[in-house]
């Protein structure tokens, strides 16, 4: 079993995350000391200093794992020694587990969290279409997630149309069995969530610094579920207008403590208890 943990999250402006405490706490829980640095590079020391220098100095000081964010996901993946299949597929790394040799492997557990959240707070719910709003870094993991989920169709827009089509064509590509994904412009997002089943905001928007929703609410059903990545606050504007029409919710608490689960498992070959990560998220 693994004596004790040295962990990181490389990334910009990063100091607020919660990672770094839901691991140290967990692996206090199975008696293995952790401890879990931010490497973030809006830090003036680290203004000169690229990924591959960050990683290579991981590696070489005895780092047992690290997360990746923003602006990293994509970049990191050429220079580890393996990727896992799904990161491979959705090009996109956030969890790197260092071997006692100084292998690195890529996973990617925004994926599998989203879909673990999904699944334990939308059990059930109908999927034969989704509109997802928004394309970027966690709209990727969110799109490949529902796509793994076996929805049907995702209809997925953002302000830059060009980022919503790439996304699609990359979910048509990696998905043989067949999610249908395509493309489109907000003139006609009022539209498709009105007839969507689900919809989920993967934008900024409902953060205290992008304030209101990304879709007009009054166009959803009650019967439409709808959900957030956004988990700073929990409670966004969206979900609290959607709750309010009787919709069922998701927030994203789940994705952020499933990818955290899933990484520390990774990392400690050892099964995390979600509620207590849960706890530690939630205790901030
Ligand atoms: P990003 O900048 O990579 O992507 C955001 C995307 O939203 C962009 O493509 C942008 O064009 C689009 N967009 C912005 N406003 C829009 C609007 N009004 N309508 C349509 N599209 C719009 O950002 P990101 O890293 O994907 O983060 C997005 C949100 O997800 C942030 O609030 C972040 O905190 C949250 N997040 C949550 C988790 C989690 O675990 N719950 C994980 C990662 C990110």
């Amino acid at each position: 079993m693994t004596s004790s943990l040295l962990l990181g999250l490389i990334g910009d402006g990063i100091s607020a995350s919660r990672t770094p405490r839901m691991h140290e706490n967990e692996g206090a829980a199975h008696s293995i000391p952790t401890i879990y640095r931010t490497i973030d590079i809006s830090n003036p020391r680290l203004a000169e200093v690229g990924l591959e220098e960050l990683l290579t100095g991981a590696v070489r000081l005895g780092f047992d794992g690290l997360n990746i964010t923003h602006p990293f996901k994509q970049q990191v993946i050429g220079l580890l020694d393996e990727v896992d299949p799904v990161a491979a597929r959705i090009n996109s790394v956030n969890t790197v587990v260092i071997d006692s040799t100084g292998r690195t492997t890529g996973f990617n557990t925004d994926v599998t969290g989203f879909a673990a959240g999904f699944r334990a707070g939308l059990d059930g719910a109908a999927t034969e279409a989704v509109v997802q709003i928004g394309a970027g870094g966690a709209g990727r993991a969110v799109g490949f997630a529902l796509a793994e989920l076996g929805i049907g169709e995702l209809i997925i827009a953002d302000t830059d149309v060009r980022r919503a089509e790439g996304l699609a064509a990359d979910i048509v590509e990696a998905t043989p069995v067949g999610t249908r994904a395509k493309a489109i412009g907000l003139d006609e997002l009022e539209g498709a969530a009105a007839s969507a089943q689900g919809i989920v905001n993967a934008t900024p928007v409902g953060m205290k610094a992008y304030p209101g929703t990304p879709v007009d609410t009054s166009v959803i059903g009650s019967d439409t579920w709808v959900a957030d990545v956004v988990y700073f606050p929990l409670e966004t504007q969206l979900l609290a207008e959607a709750r309010a029409k009787g919709c069922r919710t998701l927030d994203g608490s789940g994705m952020a403590v499933n990818q955290a689960i899933d990484a520390f498992e990774l990392f400690s070959g050892q099964k995390a208890d979600p509620q207590r990560m849960r706890e530690t998220f939630l205790s901030f």
